[in-house]
């Protein structure tokens, strides 16, 4: 897929120095690194940033959102490590990068975005990689998507005051949880597990940066609409 026809053979290149760069990082796991590898990460963002699409930093997106940095999502998906059984919720759906590299390792990935046009736009993207596994919905993602729930995997990609009791009771048993939960400027990454019908949290990872979760169970976006 990584070399298909919807790639740009220039881009390649560019790509396995991401991925060296990973490496350097500290990410070892081989099966994840190839999953950067098949997802070109030029194609989920717009054409004016595409330049950056591999360096490991976030990007803005437009609407005042970005897409999150490459190893942060390989951080994401080695504690999630999602398989083939699994059903994944996504709150965020942003470009539609890690919606892709969750695609590539779950059963289904259902993803909610509240920005219309992103949506659109990573429905786009991820039709050219022909990923037929992924459900998207625009809409307020803080309470979760009813229908097709539990999920044996959430994820949160913005930053949340709380564990939105909508998305815990969405997860299935056993099931995990990956969210960051603090103030709008800094979050703890928290990941919460729920087994034999008891809810543990665990704080994976402090002092990130995400942009606020707008909605019912998270930020009023009437004070600051979309902005970080
Ligand atoms: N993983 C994504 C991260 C995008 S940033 C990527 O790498 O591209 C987080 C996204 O969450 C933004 O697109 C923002 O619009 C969206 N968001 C914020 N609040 C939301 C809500 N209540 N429901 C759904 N999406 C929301």
């Amino acid at each position: 897929m990584g070399s298909g026809p919807v790639d740009d053979p220039r881009y390649i290149g560019y790509r396995r120095r991401l991925i060296e760069a990973m490496r350097a990082k500290g990410i070892s796991d081989l099966e994840l690194l190839q999953r950067f590898d098949q997802v070109p990460r030029h194609l989920f963002l717009p054409e004016g940033v595409r330049h950056m699409a591999y360096e490991d930093a976030p990007v803005a997106i437009g609407y005042g959102q970005t897409a999150s940095q490459p190893s942060l999502q390989a951080f994401f998906l080695s504690l999630l490590h999602p398989n083939s059984e699994d059903r994944v919720l996504e709150i965020g759906t942003g470009s539609g990068f890690l919606t892709a590299l969750l695609a590539l390792s779950a059963g289904r990935v259902y993803s909610v975005e509240r920005v219309r046009e992103l949506s659109i736009r990573a429905r786009r993207a991820l039709d050219q990689l022909a990923l037929t596994n992924v459900a998207l919905l625009v809409g307020d993602g803080t309470i979760g998507w009813r229908r097709y729930a539990p999920y044996e995997i959430i994820v949160v990609s913005a930053a949340s005051p709380g564990v939105p009791e909508t998305l815990l009771a969405q997860l299935a048993d056993p099931g995990r949880m990956l969210l960051p939960v603090g103030t709008r400027d800094r979050q703890d990454l928290i990941l919460v597990r729920k087994e034999d019908g008891e809810i543990t949290q665990e704080s994976v990872r402090d002092q990130c940066t995400f942009v606020p979760l707008l909605g019912s169970f998270g930020w009023d976006e009437r004070t600051q609409p979309g902005t970080r």
